[in-house]
């Protein structure tokens, strides 16, 4: 048994803020109380104890490429199948690759989060060689693969049908790139395949205005509207709606936004305070780790203090917080609250507002512990 103590506990999906201590048996919070103190004792005075983040959107595979490709278009960079990214994956020793996401695993940890939603290139390969670069690494990896299939011009959908099976057996769900690179038939199949076997469909949708307008002259729909109509679960970005896209959107998909990624790639900034007045499943992830470090703490500071600059409404910290701390897709993860997992990290507190000193102040040195279900890492 261990009992944290002495520190301010962001308590419930509401975290609410109270100085309370957590008493924690097998990996379970058992109680929560102002007076328990049993078994191993972590003193958290001065510190604040917050659930672990989930950093819902990265390319962990592209840690071998961190900083290239600066001055290059998107599409130099990230599209596939000849985006710089694309081809320094292909031409990348195994090894190279699972270190290079080792690191990065690391990071994350040592930052805080303790779940990510990676889209995995490379097939079912690409999935192998995260699952062996994560195996002793105390987080846990969320795979959503793909194949090259996918993204070809007028693919066998027998042979597509196979593949995304074959994938579905060893991966939480499928993740192509975006409607720029399959057809609406893949997509069907996708998202058919994914519902029959409870596992996640994901893709980007309205990352750019020029895939936003390609969409319309193509299929006559924007990416938002094929999503929603096709019934993915997730769709990440969401940066450059148009049309009647903010309205189709609700509580049954997933909005995951990367606004230091779309800023990196010349995107534009998601509309994030229109997106958070809506009832949604609302998340944030930190993308390429090419352009940016999967550290959430950076996600969080930059996220709320461009809603700052770009609204002359008050923003509440706590709802920018919990981006990173609750998504719908993941269902085992636990907010404090007794009964549930143990998944939390203990910070310094940094100001007596608990929200601002993680948003504005935390890095990775101002962890003192993390704790996720058995697994005390001390810092
Ligand atoms: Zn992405």
């Amino acid at each position: 048994m261990i009992t944290i103590a002495n520190g301010i506990i962001l308590k419930d999906s509401t975290l609410t803020p109270l100085k309370e201590n957590i008493l924690i048996d097998d990996g379970k919070i058992i109680e929560i109380s102002k007076d328990i103190l049993e078994g191993e004792i972590i003193d958290a005075s001065n510190s604040i104890v917050a659930p672990t983040l989930i950093n819902s959107h990265t390319h962990i595979g592209d840690s071998i490429i961190k900083d290239e490709g600066y001055g290059l278009s998107f599409d130099e960079v990230v599209k596939p199948p000849n985006g710089i990214k694309h081809l320094a994956l292909e031409n990348a020793e195994d090894i190279d690759i699972i270190n290079a996401m080792k690191e990065s695993l690391n990071e994350m940890v040592q930052s805080g989060t303790s779940h990510f939603i990676d889209y995995r290139e490379g097939g079912l390969k690409g999935v192998k060689l995260l699952k062996e670069a994560s195996k002793d690494i105390p987080i846990k990896p969320i795979i959503l693969a793909r194949d090259n299939l996918f993204h070809e011009n007028d693919p066998d959908l027998k042979k597509v049908k196979i593949a995304i099976r074959k994938l579905l057996k060893v991966a939480d769900g499928i993740a192509p790139s975006g409607f720029g690179e399959i057809s609406q038939e893949v997509a069907n199949l996708i998202t058919e395949e994914c519902f029959k076997n409870n596992k996640i469909s994901s893709i980007h949708v309205a990352e750019t205005v020029k895939a936003q307008n390609n969409s319309i002259s193509k299929h006559q729909h924007s990416e938002v509207e094929l999503a929603i109509k096709n019934n993915f679960n997730q769709l990440v970005h969401f940066t450059n709606p148009i049309n009647n896209d903010l309205n189709l959107i609700n509580k049954n998909t997933n909005i995951t936004i990367c606004p230091r990624a779309n800023s990196a790639l010349s995107c534009g900034i998601p509309p994030l305070e229109k997106l958070l007045n809506k009832n949604l499943s609302l998340s944030i992830g930190t993308d390429n780790v090419m352009v940016n470090s999967p550290n959430m703490f950076r996600e969080l500071e930059f996220t709320f203090k461009t809603m700052l600059n770009s609204s002359n409404n008050y923003i509440n910290s706590k709802n920018i917080l919990k981006l990173a701390m609750n998504n719908s897709l993941i269902k085992n993860k636990s907010f404090i609250k007794e009964g549930n997992f143990c998944e939390i990290f203990i910070s310094t507190r940094l100001s007596k507002n608990p929200y601002l000193s993680i948003i504005n102040r935390c890095e990775t040195k101002h962890i003192i512990n993390i704790i996720n279900k058995d697994t005390i890492i001390n810092k």
